[in-house]
């Protein structure tokens, strides 16, 4: 082992730094990850009677180190690549995706910096694109529960409405079975019907994506919004579609997508209104989407200044 230099790094091991120790198949020593306390992790591999040591590369800025994961493919290709934990790549689509279409908005080029000061999580992730910068800094909550806040001390996600349209009445709730009026059959009910005059305006229950713009033989003009990677809005049989409204377009909360109608399998004007979690559906009478977190105002002053000072440090 000590024929490579940076193997001398493990004459000095500290209390508290870790070691993630991985074996094959046949249990044979594969990898070994070193995390020590205050230097970059290594990564340890034996192979064909021979160590090798990579040292991860992060960069330490003053207190705090950092990654840079520059795009050449998607952000799970090269996160994975870069030695980031699935984990973390997660935490980083879940959050980024209310603001970024992976499959339109990355370009070759484009990063994502992860600041660390120590523990498990990021203390911050910062998309830096062509366009634009998306930067997210954790902060712990009351109850012991660390989620990524903007320096506006708001999380990425949007709260919901909890109907997208002014309706008179609701007219057929969410339900396992129902007599179907126009098919004259025993068929699953996905969704809220709320009723409302022909051409009322129908508003994004939340800022999204949108994912279709399309008209289907059952759904009529339908519209289907993405809501970070979790949550899917569907909005069906509307007379028309706002003008110009197409996928991959980004929407805010209340914004109109289109106009109520009874296009598709529909007996009168009103909107079929689905909420979908990891694409099952939900009854959007009884379901309450996460909502948008803030920082307390008892602790923006020192969440902003921490969120500064680690800009100042990442030069953004
Ligand atoms: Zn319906």
């Amino acid at each position: 082992m000590s024929s490579d230099g940076r193997a001398k790094q493990l004459n000095n091991i500290y209390p508290g730094d870790q070691f993630k120790i991985s074996l094959d198949d046949n249990h044979n020593l594969k990898k070994i990850i070193y995390k020590p306390v205050s230097a970059n992790p290594m990564i340890i591999t034996y192979s064909k009677k021979r160590f090798r040591f990579l040292t991860i590369n992060v960069q330490p800025t003053a207190g705090i180190t950092h990654s840079t994961i520059v795009i050449t493919k998607s952000l799970n290709y090269d996160a994975k690549e870069f030695g980031i934990e699935a984990e973390i790549i997660k935490l980083m689509v879940d959050n980024f995706s209310w603001e970024l279409d992976f499959r339109r908005d990355l370009s070759k080029g484009d990063k994502f910096i992860l600041a660390w000061n120590g523990s498990d999580k990021p203390l911050a992730m910062i998309y830096v694109g062509n366009r634009r910068t998306i930067s997210l800094f954790s902060y712990k909550d009351a109850k012991g529960k660390t989620n990524y806040y903007q320096v506006n001390g708001k999380t990425l996600n949007d709260s919901f409405f909890f109907a997208p349209l002014k309706y008179d009445r609701i007219s057929s709730g969410f339900q396992k079975r129902r007599f179907h009026p126009i098919k004259k059959t025993w068929k699953s009910h996905r969704g809220t019907d709320f009723a409302a005059p022909q051409g009322r305006p129908i508003y994004a229950a939340a800022k999204g994506i949108i994912r279709h713009v399309a008209v289907l033989s059952g759904y009529g003009n339908v519209v289907y919004i993405d809501h970070g990677t979790h949550l899917t809005t569907v909005y069906a049989h509307m007379a028309r579609f706002e003008k110009g409204l197409r996928s991959g377009h980004r929407v805010s909360k209340g914004q109109v997508i289109g106009y109520v109608g009874s296009t598709g399998m529909s007996t009168g004007p009103h909107l079929h209104y689905e909420i979908r979690v990891d694409g099952v559906h939900k009854d959007p009478e009884k379901y309450s989407p996460p909502k948008q977190l803030n920082v307390p105002q008892g602790s923006m002053a020192e969440f902003v200044r921490v969120a500064k000072e680690v800009l100042a440090k990442l030069n953004i």
